[in-house]
């Protein structure tokens, strides 16, 4: 083989490398977690719409504190959360989910359509596309592999949505009293810490010519 094909033998070999496949393992998303939904964002939010569908513009990394990827695919599975109860009319019973889920190998599937609500992130579920990886306990951090994987995601998102934030998960309460944050109910907040700021700025360095918005500072 003469020099110049090897060379443009080794350039398509390296673009596939950087093409990461999205396998699709989607969830229950049946009649009961589509009416859950839609009535998650009109209570939560104050939105009353037809459809499910949010209009992105942020992502928010995550990690699911589950060790292995079949336990936090049925974390995410059923349409109601394990402990509902449906007498209870103003705590939602909508599962919790989220559009991608990002194995420990840095495999990446995905859930659920991206523009369909999913419930990751108080007051911001309705802009916001979730990446749960799997792992995040003391004896299963987050991987390289995963880091590269969340990396390909928030490009691959950015390229195709009017994405303005990436954040992780600790980062969300910043957002209170910003326009896009829309929860109703002051009293309802979960302390986050997942998944750490390490992880957060390396997607973010690695993300900069997307030249995202900072995230609000508190006042
Ligand atoms: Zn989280």
């Amino acid at each position: 083989m003469k020099k110049t094909s090897l060379i443009l033998l080794a350039i398509a070999l390296g673009a596939c490398s950087t093409q990461k496949e999205i396998v699709d393992i989607p969830i229950i998303f049946d009649e009961q977690r589509i009416e859950l939904t839609k009535e998650y964002l009109l209570n939560r939010y104050k939105l009353d719409q037809d459809t499910p569908e949010i209009t992105p513009k942020m992502v928010v990394l995550h990690w699911t504190a589950i060790p292995t990827l079949k336990k936090s695919f049925e974390a995410f599975n059923r349409p109601t959360l394990p402990n509902w109860r449906p007498d209870l009319v103003n705590v939602s019973g909508l599962n919790v989910s989220s559009h991608f889920l990002v194995d420990q190998d840095g495999t990446i599937y995905r859930l659920m359509p991206e523009t369909t609500m999913a419930r990751h992130t108080i007051g911001l579920n309705h802009c916001a596309i979730g990446i749960e990886n799997v792992g995040g306990t003391e004896g299963m951090p987050l991987t390289k592999q995963q880091l590269k994987s969340n990396i390909y995601l928030v490009k691959y998102l950015a390229s195709k949505y009017d994405i303005d934030y990436v954040i992780g998960h600790q980062e969300y309460t910043l957002f209170e009293g910003h326009p896009l944050w829309l929860e109703v109910d002051d009293g309802y907040r979960t302390k986050k810490t997942d998944p750490g700021m390490d992880f957060v700025e390396k997607v973010r360095k690695a993300t900069k010519k997307f030249n995202f918005k900072p995230v609000p500072t508190k006042q």
